[in-house]
Formats: structure tokens, sequence, C-alpha cells
């Protein structure tokens, strides 16, 4: 597990990142990131392409390990539901819509389990939900951009997890979609869900997301929405992005003692 079970102090925090560095070839992705995740909030995080906010995502469910620093939590992995970028899903697998739902009943279930009545039913109203009533059947192959995303709303409804990631939900879905899954992300928040998301549109943050990190590798600001994208914030975050140097390796040995330490490999 990437994640320690918290030792520190989690008052108020059901996520906590504890001088967070995650680096792929000793290139650090995240940068010494510190900061709490409030159990039932609702961020969004933001940055600058290549900002390591997919990097972030992946560290914090604990498919990438921490170069130095930790991600504190008590939360099982099952407990975590997780949409990835669209370009790392494989949508070329021959699976039909409902079975790609019923996948979100796994962690109930067991990789081998029977799948129970009252999931195949809850995976029908998810589909429901999600506006896909009569899909079911349908290959996921033979769906637009914006049906396949609402399948895997669908599932994350059905996986019913405590802390929700979604790694730029939004991106190159239809604005029509993008409103039921907005709503969808509103559902969750008014359950108390923790719902954390990587988005690119501001006015989609300011609108309805009340907390924002914006990552720029390092911490730019973390805060109410309004003043972590501040022009003056903004501006930095852009920056940073500026003087990024693609070859340089994480904190020398001068500058910090566990430079040598292996890092960014995929958790076991
Ligand atoms: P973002 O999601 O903010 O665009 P990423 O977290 O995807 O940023 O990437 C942050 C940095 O890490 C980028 O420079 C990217 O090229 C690099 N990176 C991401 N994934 C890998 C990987 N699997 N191997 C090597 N470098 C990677
Ligand atoms: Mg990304």
């Amino acid at each position: 597990m990437t994640a320690k079970t918290a030792s520190g102090d989690m008052t108020g925090s059901i996520i906590r990142l504890d001088n967070l560095t995650v680096a792929y070839d000793r290139h650090p992705a995240v940068h010494h990131v510190n900061g709490v995740i409030a159990p039932g909030s609702l961020t969004a995080i933001a940055g600058p392409n290549g900002a390591g906010k997919s990097t972030l995502l992946k560290t914090i469910i604990g498919e990438l390990r921490p170069a130095e620093g930790s991600v504190q939590h008590q939360l099982k992995r099952t407990e975590f539901g997780y949409l990835p970028q669209a370009a790392e899903i494989n949508r070329r697998f021959p699976i039909s819509v409902f079975d790609t739902v019923l996948l979100g009943a796994w962690s109930r279930s067991g990789a081998f389990g029977s799948v129970s009545k009252a999931d195949r039913e809850r995976a029908r109203e998810a589909l429901q939900t999600v506006g896909l009533e009569g899909f079911e059947k349908r290959s996921i192959g033979a769906l637009s951009a914006g049906q396949f995303q609402r399948v895997l709303f669908a599932r994350l409804l059905l996986q019913d997890a405590k802390v929700i990631l979604l790694d730029e939900p939004f991106t190159a879905i239809d604005a029509r979609t993008t409103r039921d899954l907005i709503d969808i992300v509103g559902t969750w928040h008014g359950d108390g869900r923790t719902v954390i998301a990587v988005l690119h549109d501001f006015d989609q943050v300011r609108s309805h997301f009340p907390q924002t990190l914006l990552l720029a590798r390092e911490l730019v600001s973390w805060g109410p929405t309004e003043e972590a994208l501040s022009p003056a914030n903004l501006l930095k975050a852009r920056a940073m992005a500026e003087r990024w140097d693609e070859d340089a390796e994480t904190c020398r040995p001068t500058d910090h003692k566990t430079a040598d330490r292996k890092t960014a490999r995929p958790a076991a």
C-alpha cells in the first residue's frame, strides 16, 4: 500500500498530503505538496498541462508510490472511486454497457463472486439516472464519448465509494452530458461523499467547486476557489510552468537528504 494508515493528526481531514513528492525516473511530477482534504468536500484540481494533476490522483488512490512524503488516510482501496482520463481507458474491450456498470459492484462481489440480484437492479437504476435506459446490451465501443462517460458515471454510482476522484471528466464531452454529470457530482456532494476532480474549465470550477487546489508540480494555492484561482495565482502557475525543466531531477542530494530514494514505480 502506498498510503500509510493515518499516524498523524487526521482531525478534519479524510486525506492528508504530507510533503508529497512523486517522480517518474527521478523526474518530479508532484513536488513537496502539503494539505488536507476535508471529509465531504468538493475540490477541483486545476493547473497547466503536465502540472502533475493526474499523477496526484493516482498517488492518492495508491496506484503510484510517493518518492518522498506520504498520502495519509484510513480508507480501503475499494472506498475510492476513480475515473481515469479518457485517453487511458480502453474502449475496444468487447463488453456491454450493462456489464461495464456491474463492474462497479466488484468491490462487494469480488472478482469471481456472483453479482447479486440487488446489484443488477441497482445497475439498471444507475443507467436510468445517467439517462441511458435501454442501452444495456449495447457494446461500449458503439457509444459516443458522452454516452460512454455516462456509463462510467453509472459504474461509479454502483460502486458507492466514499471518495470519488475524477480525472478531466468533462473534457471532450458535449454540453448536455456535462450538465447532467455535474448534477450527479452535486448529488454525491449532497450525500456527503468527498469528490476531487481535475478540471480545465475555470467557469465550471467557479460555479460548482467550493475548493480548488492549483498545482504546477508544486502547490500554487489550495483553498476556497475564488482565492485559489485569483489572477495572481493563475499568473504564478503559468510562470512556474514556463520554468519547468523536463530534465530536472528530484532534489539534488545537497537539497534534500532522501533524494537518492527510488521513485515512481507503480505500487504493488
Ligand atoms: P497533468 O495531468 O497535470 O497534465 P501528469 O500528472 O499527467 O500531468 O504528468 C506530470 C508530468 O509527469 C509530465 O511531465 C508528464 O510528462 C510526466 N509523466 C506522466 N506520466 C508519466 C509516465 N508514466 N512516465 C514518465 N513520465 C510521466
Ligand atoms: Mg492529466
